[in-house]
């Protein structure tokens, strides 16, 4: 019985993607099953694979396997299910699946050699007299060892009682000591210190969204939880209780904030609640201390795992809880394959443990609300702050008028002059530019009109050469005009501000300020992004200059001022959720300041500030700007009203690019024609928004339709023919289900 199992080889991609099994020599047959990884014969090459079954039988000729690789077990029967879900609903190979749900690199046990005594204490003490004279230092180091608990390596040992290794060598000789090997765990935090913290008394709301988590949990329901509420709300506090709960009940819980949000401090709160039962997983640790983590969540020592998007992998038993903290972020979706959405993921993981999920966010993702509106998730609302601290006053200045009182630069009055008085006062500012723009767009700054593709309703995009507007979604091109078809303006132009550039007008402006950058330029350097960030906080920098790295998590309660130089680089991105990503940044921007006591404000520059996302995350009204933003995703049928796979064809020759990216085309639409289907529509073949990444062109391809299965079967069809084609060859063709930026 159990003699053959089903393997999944790892295999470079474009080669065959599917299960093969082997036989277990009777030497191996204890020690090989679910989870492990075995060397095998493949071809005349040697490859490692993952056992997913035994079996009883094998249907084809079978050759042995060579070896089992290691002793660990890499996954169990639920990981297994959730490689296997996503590589179905993000349609990638599943050995690519399995490899981002295990732990990668380094994965050795870390040992040190210990010194310890070879006798019992009392045959010893009387070794220490014979040797006392003889060889004192030798005595002091078995006083040492009978007096101590020591779990000391060679070198430390000699240190202590102040001799050489070499003593210790003799003593080994006499048989007095022996050295053995012990496993070490690799602990990032065991130099942190951690403030023990207590239950705090909830308010009623957030008593409300605990009980209501708490009868899913204790009912064994994989209901998904939107917790809706402001920064400073209460959120965290109602996870803290909800997992102390599930803990109580011997269970774990799942903690995913975003990688830019597991600061020290984040940490701090969980570890000091629950102390070492806190396993931390994130990219910045090593492998070894990943792997060290990792370990600790599998045998059951840490049962709460925080962590960023991957950590929705990690291998606990019993999971009873999984919160995804900031649930909008755009870094839960991997760029990379498989393709996949943390939230998504998480959904169907709970699902499987009867788990339930809790999305906590201030600005939720369109999708997550309009699932509370047909009662997918139920909504948990908290509406105020704790400490009924007020939400920053915002004010949105119209950067038309500017223009007509001659005011060029690209700060308005308004925002010169909130500067100046925050520096008079000793009060910190940060000025806000949405990320570096690698797309331009062309608006009218008399009137605030932005050229706009009419059919998909994205704006259009600024080639240089030649002078044309493309669109980015169905490659609909046209002139730059002269004049502002809205108003007639000749002040049309094509719009592009670099964080470079600001920071140069405002040491122009404020000679006398200390003004910092902080960007993707000047954080490349490893600890950069900290140095600044800590450099901001002791206040040795007035003014910090920054892209969407200075929106998140941060705590500076002496920042009494935001500035956004453009609102309107996020608006006129194209993407059909840039309206939303708007909200969801000013919203977030905004909360950077009035931490402190001091009050804070916002100034929003725009040359559209009527636009509804603007207006709304003035008011910080969300529930409004849900219904005009959803009433316009309606009409234009873009999710969540339909399902979207976007392909990405890239490749360092250009022709191969294009001439791929038009065969996919012909393949796509030749498909939906076998299939008589008229709803589903086809976008480009376009160049894609960022049209060369790395030395690669880039082209790209939308399909949309209400059926993601039907979607697939045609995605599935065109790619696998495109991939057998000898013009494929180099042109890397890779598919994105539910794309969230494009
Ligand atoms: P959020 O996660 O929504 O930003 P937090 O849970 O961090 O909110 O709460 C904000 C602040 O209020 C924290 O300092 C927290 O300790 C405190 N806090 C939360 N809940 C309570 C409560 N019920 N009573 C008193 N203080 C609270
Ligand atoms: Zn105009
Ligand atoms: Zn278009």
């Amino acid at each position: 019985m159990g003699e053959y199992i089903s393997v999944i080889v790892d295999l470079p991609v474009k080669q065959v993607n599917k299960e093969f099994t082997y036989h277990v020599p009777e030497e191996w047959q204890d020690s090989v099953h679910l989870g492990r990884k075995v060397i095998v014969p493949f071809g005349n090459q040697k490859k490692d694979g993952y056992v997913i079954a035994k079996k009883d039988k094998a249907e084809v000729e079978t050759k042995d396997i060579l070896e089992v690789a290691d002793d660990i077990v890499y996954f169990n029967q639920e990981l297994l299910q959730v490689a296997q879900w996503m590589a179905e609903y993000y349609q990638c190979y599943l050995i690519t699946a399995i490899k981002a749900v295990i732990p990668s690199g380094d994965l050795k046990i870390k040992t040190k050699r210990v010194v310890e005594l070879a006798q019992s204490k009392s045959a010893t003490k009387q070794k220490i007299n014979e040797l006392k004279n003889r060889a004192p230092k030798q005595a002091e180091v078995l006083r040492y060892l009978v007096d101590h608990k020591a779990d000391l390596i060679t070198t430390e040992l000699a240190n202590k009682v102040d001799t050489s290794s070499g003593t210790i060598r003799r003593l080994a000789d006499r048989g007095l000591v022996i050295y053995e090997k012990k496993e070490v765990k690799r602990d990032p935090y065991q130099n942190l210190d951690f403030d023990e913290s207590n239950n705090l008394d909830l308010t009623s709301e957030q008593e409300q969204a605990l009980n209501s988590i708490m009868e899913a949990v204790n009912n064994n329901q994989s209901q998904t939880f939107l917790l809706k509420g402001v920064t400073g709300s209460g959120k965290t506090e109602v996870y803290l209780q909800a997992i102390d709960q599930v803990l109580e009940q011997g269970q774990g819980a799942i903690v995913l904030v975003p990688e830019i949000s597991l600061t020290p401090q984040t940490i701090t709160r969980f570890k000091g609640r629950f102390q070492e039962q806190v396993a931390v997983l994130h990219s910045q640790l090593s492998s070894g201390e990943r792997f060290d983590e990792w370990r600790r969540i599998k045998n059951g020592e840490a049962k709460i795992v925080i962590g960023a998007r991957s950590a929705i992998f990690a291998p606990l038993s019993d999971l009873g809880l999984i919160i995804i903290d900031e649930e909008h972020e755009t870094t839960y979706k991997q760029d990379d394959h498989p393709k996949y959405h943390a939230r998504e993921v998480a959904i169907y993981r709970a699902g499987l443990k009867q788990a339930a999920t809790v999305l906590g966010t201030a600005t939720p993702s369109l999708e997550a609300y309009y699932r509370t509106q047909n009662e997918d998730y139920q909504l948990l609302e908290l509406h105020n702050r704790i400490d009924d601290r007020p939400m920053p006053e915002v004010e949105v200045v119209d950067m038309r008028e500017e223009l007509n009182r001659g005011n060029r630069t690209m700060f308005s009055e308004l925002l010169q002059e909130e500067i100046t008085t925050r520096l008079e006062e000793e009060e910190q500012a940060i000025v806000f530019l949405n990320r570096r723009g690698f797309s331009t767009f062309v608006q009218c700054r008399k009137c605030g009109y932005v050229m706009r593709c009419e059919d998909c309703d994205v704006s259009l995009t600024y080639h240089s050469n030649p002078p044309l507007l493309h669109c980015h979604y169905c490659d609909h091109k046209e002139k730059v005009p002269d004049n502002c078809p809205e108003c007639g303006s000749k002040y049309i132009k094509y719009f592009g501000v670099g964080t470079q550039k600001v920071e140069e007008q405002l040491n122009e402006l404020f000679p006398e300020a200390n003004i910092k950058r902080m960007d993707v330029d000047t954080t490349r350097k490893k600890g950069a992004y900290r140095r600044i960030l800590s450099d901001f906080k002791e206040h040795k920098i007035d003014i910090l200059v920054g892209t969407q790295m200075v929106a998140k998590g941060h705590d500076f309660p002496n920042v009494t001022l935001v500035g956004v130089v453009t609102a309107d680089t996020a608006l006129n991105f194209p993407d059909f959720r840039s309206s939303e990503r708007t909200f969801q940044l000013l919203t977030q921007v905004a909360g950077r300041t009035g931490r402190g006591d001091k009050g804070g404000e916002v100034v929003v520059q725009s040359y559209t500030p009527e636009h509804y996302s603007i207006q709304l995350a003035k008011e910080h009204d969300y529930k409004s700007f849900y219904e005009q933003e959803i009433a316009s995703r309606e009409a234009t049928s873009y999710p969540p009203f339909s399902k979207l796979i976007n392909f990405l064809v890239s490749a360092e020759d250009e022709d191969k690019v294009i001439k791929n990216a038009h065969k996919l085309g012909e393949l796509v639409r030749g498909k939906i024609e076998i299939l008589e289907n008229n709803e589903i529509q086809v976008l480009g073949p376009v160049q894609a928004p960022l049209s060369k990444l790395q030395g690669k062109f880039r082209w790209q391809l939308i399909i949309k339709g209400q059926e993601l299965d039907l979607l697939r079967e045609i995605s599935d069809y065109a790619v696998t023919e495109l991939r057998d084609m000898s013009i494929s060859e180099n042109v890397k063709v890779s598919v994105d289900v539910d794309p969230l930026r494009m």
